[in-house]
């Protein structure tokens, strides 16, 4: 299965892609998580990408598309894979789609994480992360506490706020993904992939919710 994931900064999709990809045994290629091992590994990729991260404005097309088309090519996507992340504009996705097409692969589903516009700033200003990469734990302040103060559950590793989680950082994040991203929901409707989930609730209602739209494909 090739799966792509859709939705606004703070809609809950990282959480969800996880547990999706540890449930299908597929691997979750999560372009910001992607882009932050390259800032942290300082290549020259993520050099070029720091400033606009920073920002809360996507980094230029190229950088991702190359990121991609590596790990797109890998002999661990060649099960399928789950999408979260990228493609963030038309061109992207119109590049995803050669690339796709050169795999011999299409796309099995696109799922748009619904969450009401409302909500993704709290979401997304009281969000932590497990420091440790290798777990990378979702966790949220008011909505999914650590049982122990700052320190993950699964792992013990500290508790940790994204850079760019930052309240003054999260207007422009959302008008970045109103203005560049919201147009691939149409993309994919035309094309028929588009499945909508609602992302407001408890997770484990929205992950039985997401199988269920799923199933329905298999
Ligand atoms: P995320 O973790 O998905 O919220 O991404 C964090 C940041 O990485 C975004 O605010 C963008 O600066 C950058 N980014 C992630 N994915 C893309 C993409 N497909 N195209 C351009 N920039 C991206």
């Amino acid at each position: 299965m090739q799966i792509l994931f859709l939705g606004a900064p703070g809609a809950g999709k990282g959480t969800q892609c996880k547990r999706l990809a540890r449930h299908l045994a597929l691997p979750h290629l999560s372009s910001g998580d992607l882009l932050r091992e390259a800032v942290k590994a300082a290549t020259p990729a993520g050099l070029a990408a720091k400033s606009y991260m920073d920002k809360g404005i996507l980094v230029p097309d190229p950088i991702l598309i190359d990121m991609f088309r590596e790990k797109l090519y890998t002999p661990e996507c060649s099960k399928g894979f789950i999408l979260d992340g990228f493609p963030r504009n038309v061109a992207q996705a119109r590049n995803l789609d050669g690339l796709l097409e050169e795999l011999n692969r299409k796309l099995s589903a696109v799922i748009n994480m619904q969450v009401d516009d409302r909500l993704l700033s709290e979401r997304i200003t009281g969000r932590r992360v497990c420091s440790n990469k290798e777990c990378n734990a979702p966790y949220h302040i008011k909505f999914a506490p650590p049982k122990a103060d700052s320190a993950c559950d699964l792992c013990g590793a500290s508790i940790i706020r994204r850079s760019d989680d930052r309240e003054d950082l999260v207007v422009q994040r959302l008008k970045t993904y109103n203005e560049e991203t919201a147009p691939l929901i149409e993309y994919y409707d035309k094309r028929l992939l588009l499945r909508t989930v609602d992302g407001d609730g408890d997770p484990d209602e929205i992950f039985a919710d997401l199988l269920r739209t799923l199933q329905v494909l298999a």
